[in-house]
């Protein structure tokens, strides 16, 4: 039996802070761990700039309504999902994927969660737990699955490694040369024939 972990932000959609902050105009909210390598500081600073434009969690899922996921996810979703278990395993939180999730299908996610208060505005957030990804992958590997994931950074690499299997899409340049190990794709037509080569199984297209 084969569960497929696919990453979200990069591989399915967009990065969700960084298209945020293009509809918002915010240009402060561009920042991510590449810049503030610390999640916490990097977080709390998504915290102060939504509360200091008046932004609540309504009118953030609002603007986040507006994305849509990478051209091909869903229909690649659909393929993955007639061959494998699928379950997508991400650093993002419930509040902000609901509307992309939708546009998905729906598919499992193992994310975080966003803490609001009575007015509606986010004060504070939770991770589930330490190093999730990767974590996520031993759990179904205790249930005897064989793993296969697909990430596209850093953040995705222990989960890789952890894995069967490991598959890079979408990843930049760095990522792919310090990562030699992985089979590196850009499409999901590659994609799919990855999963396809990693699987036990004799799987067509
Ligand atoms: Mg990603």
């Amino acid at each position: 039996m084969e569960i497929a972990c696919l990453d979200l932000e990069g591989v399915l959609v967009p990065e969700i802070w960084i298209a945020f902050a293009e509809k918002t105009g915010i240009a402060e909210l561009r920042a991510t761990t590449r810049d503030i390598p610390d999640y916490d500081v990097l977080m709390k600073q998504r915290l102060r700039i939504l509360e200091e434009n008046g932004l609540k969690l309504s009118d953030i899922q609002e603007v986040i309504a507006t994305l849509q996921p990478l051209e091909g996810a869903a229909e690649f979703v659909n393929w993955l999902r007639e061959r494998f278990q699928v379950v997508i395993l991400s650093d993002t939180f419930y509040e902000f994927s609901q509307p992309l999730m939708r546009q998905l299908g729906f598919p499992t996610l193992l994310c975080h969660k966003l803490i609001t208060d009575g007015a509606g505005r986010v004060v504070d957030y939770q991770l589930r737990q330490k190093d999730p990804k990767r974590q996520s992958v031993i759990a179904l590997k205790s249930l005897y699955y064989r793993i296969i994931a697909a990430g596209d950074s850093y953040n995705d690499t222990t989960m890789l490694a952890e894995a069967h299997a490991g598959i890079l899409f979408h990843a930049p340049d760095n990522v792919i040369a310090e990562f030699p190990q992985f089979p590196a794709v850009q499409t999901f037509e590659d994609l799919k024939k990855e999963f396809i080569k990693a699987s036990d199984r004799s799987l067509s297209l």
